[in-house]
C-alpha cells in the first residue's frame, strides 16, 4: 500500500516536505523552508546556531524527528539517533529557498534528485553568497522525459512553468496508482506550454492523488498581478517615454523577469546594468543551453556595475575571486551619472545606498518588480517609498507571480481530475472544497494510505 505524509508546506506558504511511501520504497518531494520557518523563536540575530547542528530546531520542534533521514554531523547534539539512511531519494522540484534550504540537514548518502538547471541555481547561490550552504549529496541531474526508478517507485518529471528557471512537477508511480505532485507552477508566464504538457501527461496517468500547491487560492486577492507580457509592454511605456534613468528591482533568480527588462532595454536602445552577482549566474546558466540567456561577456547591452568596495579605487583586489571575471564590462556610479537616459539598472533594495553616489536626476523611475507587501505595516516597504520619495523617483508596481490565480487552480484540477487532492504551499486548504469534492485536507506529519 502506498501512503502520504506531509512534514511542511501544511496551512502555510511553503517548506514542502512530502513523504511518499510505498512498501519498502520512500521518498521525499521537496525539503524547503516555510517563509514564517522559526518565527515565533527566532528574529533577526537571534538565529540558530550552526555548530549545534538540527539541536535548535528540534528544541521547538521545527523540523520533523525521522530516523535515516539526517547527516550524523546534524544530529551530533541531538537525541535522535543517528542510523544508516532509510529514506532512498529526495527530489526537488525546483530551486527556490521555500523547497530546497533543509537539504543542507540531509545524510550526504541520499541521493538528491534534480532538474539539470535547478542544480546550476544552487551552486551559483552557494558560489556567491555567504548563507547558502546545501551540503555534498550525491546527485542525479534530470530533465523532462528522464524517469528515474528507486526501488518500486517510478518518478517522471516533468517541466513547468514558474518564476525561476528548471521547474517540475512531477508524477510518481506507485504501486496504487499515480500520484501528481504539482511543485509550482503558472499558467500566465511566458512558458506556458511547459505547464500545459505537464497538465496533459499528469491527466493521462489517471493519478489516484493530485499533490497541489494553492499559494493564490484566496478569497480575493488584494494585491495587482500581471502576466509576464504585461510586465514587460507596461515596463516598455515607462522607458520609452522618459529620457531619464530607470531602475528596476526584481527577484534575483526570476529569468524571466531578467529577459523582459533586457528586451525592454535593448528595444529602447539602452543597456542594462547588472550586479556581479546577476552577471556569474548569467555566465553559469549559459551552460544549459535549454534557457538562450545571453552571455554578459559577450552582450553589449550588459553592464556589470561594481559597488565601491574596501580601497574605494576599484581595485581588483577589493572584490572577491567571483566578481572580478566581469571587471572588463565594469561600469561605476560615475558612468551611471553621466548616462543616466541610456540605462536601465537592476537595483535591489539593499543596494540603495547606491543612489547616494549615482545622484539620479530628479523624475527617475523605479520599477519594483516583486509582490506587493503582504502587511501594512511592513518596514522595508516605507523604507524604500522613503528612498524612492526622497530621490524624487516616481513609483510603478509591475510584478507576474510565479504562482497561478484561483481561477487556473480550478481549471487544473477539472482537467486533470484526480481521484483525490491535497492541498500543499497553501493557508487557504478549505478554499479548494468550495470547487471540488474531493478534496482531503491535510495535517502535519499524518499518514494519508492510497
Ligand atoms: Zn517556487
Amino acid at each position: 500500500m502506498a501512503k502520504l505524509a506531509f512534514y511542511g508546506g501544511v496551512d502555510e506558504i511553503g517548506g514542502n516536505k512530502v513523504l511518499v511511501e510505498d512498501k519498502k520504497t520512500r521518498l521525499f518531494f521537496d525539503f524547503g523552508q516555510a517563509f514564517n520557518f522559526g518565527t515565533d523563536y527566532f528574529a533577526s540575530w537571534l538565529a540558530p546556531r550552526a555548530l549545534n547542528g538540527l539541536g535548535d530546531y528540534f528544541a521547538f520542534g521545527l523540523l520533523p524527528r525521522i530516523s535515516g533521514l539526517y547527516s550524523k554531523e546534524q544530529l551530533a547534539s541531538t537525541d535522535l539517533a543517528y542510523t544508516e539512511p532509510q529514506i532512498d531519494a529526495v527530489f526537488l522540484s525546483h530551486a527556490h529557498f521555500d523547497h530546497i534550504t533543509h537539504v543542507q540537514f540531509l545524510d550526504p548518502e541520499i541521493p538528491v534528485c534534480l532538474g539539470v538547471g535547478a542544480k546550476l541555481l544552487m551552486e551559483s547561490m552557494e558560489e556567491t553568497s555567504s548563507f547558502c550552504r546545501y551540503g555534498e549529496h550525491k546527485c542525479h541531474k534530470f530533465r523532462t522525459g528522464h524517469e528515474k526508478k528507486i526501488d518500486g517507485i517510478k518518478v517522471e518529471p516533468v517541466h513547468v512553468d514558474h518564476s525561476i528557471p528548471a521547474a517540475y512537477g512531477f508524477i510518481i508511480h506507485t504501486s496504487a496508482g499515480a500520484i501528481v505532485y504539482t511543485g509550482d507552477l503558472r499558467m500566465h508566464g511566458p512558458r506556458k506550454d511547459l505547464t500545459e504538457d505537464f497538465m496533459e501527461q499528469a491527466k493521462q496517468c489517471e493519478p489516484i492523488a493530485m499533490i497541489c500547491e494553492g499559494t493564490r487560492m484566496v478569497e480575493k486577492e488584494t494585491r495587482k498581478n500581471y502576466s509576464e507580457a504585461q510586465v514587460k509592454d507596461l515596463s516598455n511605456e515607462v522607458v520609452s517615454s522618459t529620457d531619464k534613468m530607470v531602475f528596476v528591482t526584481r527577484y534575483s533568480r526570476d529569468m524571466d523577469r531578467f529577459r523582459s527588462f533586457y528586451e525592454v532595454a535593448k528595444k529602447n536602445d539602452r543597456q542594462i546594468v547588472v550586479s556581479p552577482k546577476t552577471a556569474y549566474l548569467l555566465s553559469k546558466l549559459l551552460s544549459d543551453e535549454r534557457l538562450h540567456l545571453p552571455n554578459p561577456l559577450e552582450d553589449d547591452a550588459i553592464l556589470v556595475y561594481y559597488k565601491r568596495k574596501k580601497s574605494g579605487q576599484f581595485d581588483e583586489k577589493d572584490y572577491y575571486a567571483w566578481e572580478r571575471d566581469f571587471m572588463d564590462k565594469m561600469v561605476t556610479h560615475e558612468h551611471i551619472h553621466k548616462n543616466q537616459k541610456h540605462l536601465i539598472m537592476d537595483l535591489d533594495f539593499y543596494q540603495f545606498t547606491e543612489l547616494i553616489d549615482i545622484k539620479p536626476s530628479p523624475g527617475s523611475h523605479f520599477i519594483h518588480s516583486m509582490s506587493e507587501p503582504f502587511s501594512e505595516e511592513d518596514i522595508e516597504d516605507q523604507i524604500m517609498h522613503n528612498w524612492t520619495d526622497h530621490f524624487k523617483m516616481h513609483f510603478h508596481q509591475l510584478h507576474a507571480s510565479g504562482h497561478m490565480d484561483r481561477k487556473h487552480l480550478e481549471d487544473l484540477i477539472s482537467y486533470i481530475q484526480p481521484k483525490k487532492v491535497f492541498p500543499i504551499h497553501t493557508e487557504n486548504q478549505e478554499l479548494f472544497k468550495e470547487h471540488c469534492q474531493n478534496v482531503q485536507t491535510i495535517e502535519y506529519a499524518k499518514e494519508y494510505p492510497l
